[in-house]
């Protein structure tokens, strides 16, 4: 490691903007190289607090009353909050359920005010869970719809091309990851968002790899329908509720596919009659999260002080740096960079090929309390989160990807899979 010393990562880290942020999260290990904050991020100091107060105060104190203290409100209200990150007006993103469930609700809803189409276009690149719920949405919808999958040429780049070509009059919807989970490649937003209106499809976004790190405005852009999970790099905790986005003018034109009392106009008034609300409140189902709903504030507020555009700076910078190094020098070492060199169509996080991948991953973790993740079958993911990650820790993780190779230090691991990678 002799050739770029680490005192290019030292200035780096130095003359960080966002440097100050790190030490707004708990770190209780500081030799611990987190490099995951793609799949679970690190937990704000703040939201200790606010749990803490959600538990004592609001649950056991206030008990019932707290629903009228800001619990309703809170889908509306954070869901607020998250617009500012991704580019959408007030009203326009709601906090509730899961990606997936979102992605079920999101997609039925499209395809219901399509009528007389009955393509749905995706890419082999997307997130698996979110083929599988097109799926259900197809069987439960009457079956009479067909998932086409377009296929990526390399596992790298999404087929943008491709995906454009195949879009017609018969596509009713077209369904991607703007940031697709392996590689980290990132489509055109506004070019692809163009291209399905072009063909009269709505666009259905997932964000889940690309909100809280990917300046974009959903509302200039144009786009109909969008979903993502709060736990990656907006930091909401295990499990954190997922959001929903819908376009203003297309909300009351869509209907719920899993319609509830939180979605009713007046629901206290205890109508059998459905009758869904103005807004886009109508999408809700049934009672939110309250715990980990409201513990998803504490990383959005960072986010936003710290700003999407300077976030995306430093992540730029961050996936450079460990590409630059790892060209120098892992590629003798067997690795192959599987994701887009260019950072133009890079989220946040970059994956290397290894024919020993799982055993590297393995003596990562343990020799260097180093934790990044295995994606079958030799991809090792590295997730750069620009709020907490340092320069000198992409310097020490590369040192230690070469040493692991170089010294054979894998060879003592056994290829046998855990069960969360
Ligand atoms: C993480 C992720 C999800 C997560 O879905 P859940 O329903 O929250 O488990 C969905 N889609 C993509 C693209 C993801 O990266």
């Amino acid at each position: 490691m002799n050739k770029i010393p680490i005192q290019s990562a030292i200035d780096l880290d130095t003359s960080d903007p966002l440097g100050h942020f790190r030490d707004q999260f708990v770190i209780s290990d500081p030799e611990l190289i987190y490099l995951d904050g793609n799949s679970l991020g690190r937990m704000p100091k703040t939201a200790a607090q606010l749990g803490n107060d959600l538990i004592n105060q609001q649950w056991a104190d206030r008990l019932i009353r707290s629903w009228g203290e800001g619990w309703l409100e809170m889908p509306v209200q954070i869901g607020d909050k998250i617009g500012k990150l991704i580019g959408a007006n007030p009203g326009e993103v709601l906090l509730a359920d899961s990606t997936t469930i979102n992605l079920f609700k999101l997609a039925s809803a499209a395809l219901q005010h399509q009528t007389g189409r009955s393509k749905i276009l995706t890419d082999d690149l997307n997130f698996p869970s979110d083929i599988y719920v097109l799926g259900s949405v197809i069987e439960h919808g009457g079956g009479n719809h067909q998932l086409v999958i377009v296929p990526s040429e390399d596992d790298v780049h999404g087929p943008e091309e491709a995906i454009i070509s195949a879009l017609d009059e018969d596509t009713a919807l077209l369904t991607l990851s703007l940031t697709t989970f392996k590689s980290g490649f990132t489509y055109d937003l506004d070019k692809v968002t163009r291209a399905a209106h072009a063909a009269g499809a709505l666009i259905l976004w997932d964000l889940s790899h690309s909100a809280g790190v990917i300046p974009m405005s959903l509302t200039s852009s144009g786009v109909d329908l969008a979903v993502g999970c709060t736990y990656k790099y907006l930091n909401g905790g295990p499990g954190a509720p997922a959001y929903l986005f819908v376009r203003e003018d297309l909300q009351q034109k869509i209907s719920n596919p899993i319609a509830g009392w939180m979605g009713q106009r007046n629901m206290f008034d205890f109508e059998l009659a459905y009758l869904p609300t103005k807004d886009l409140s109508r999408m809700l189902t049934g009672t939110p999260s309250v715990i980990s709903g409201s513990l998803v504030e504490p990383g959005v507020d960072m986010l936003i002080e710290a700003g999407i555009n300077e976030i995306r700076k430093k992540s730029v910078q961050l996936t450079n740096y460990f590409i630059e190094l790892s060209q120098a020098l892992l590629l003798p070492s067997g690795y192959r960079i599987k994701s887009p060199t260019d950072s133009d169509r890079r989220g946040s996080h970059v994956s290397l090929g290894h024919e020993e991948a799982l055993r590297i991953n393995k003596a990562l973790i343990d020799r260097f309390k180093i934790i990044p993740d295995f994606r079958a079958p030799d991809n090792i993911r590295f997730g750069f989160a620009p709020l907490y990650t340092t320069f000198v820790e992409v310097y020490q993780t590369v040192s230690a990807l070469k040493e692991i190779v170089d010294s054979d230090l894998y060879k003592i691991y056994s290829q046998k899979k855990p069960v969360v990678t």
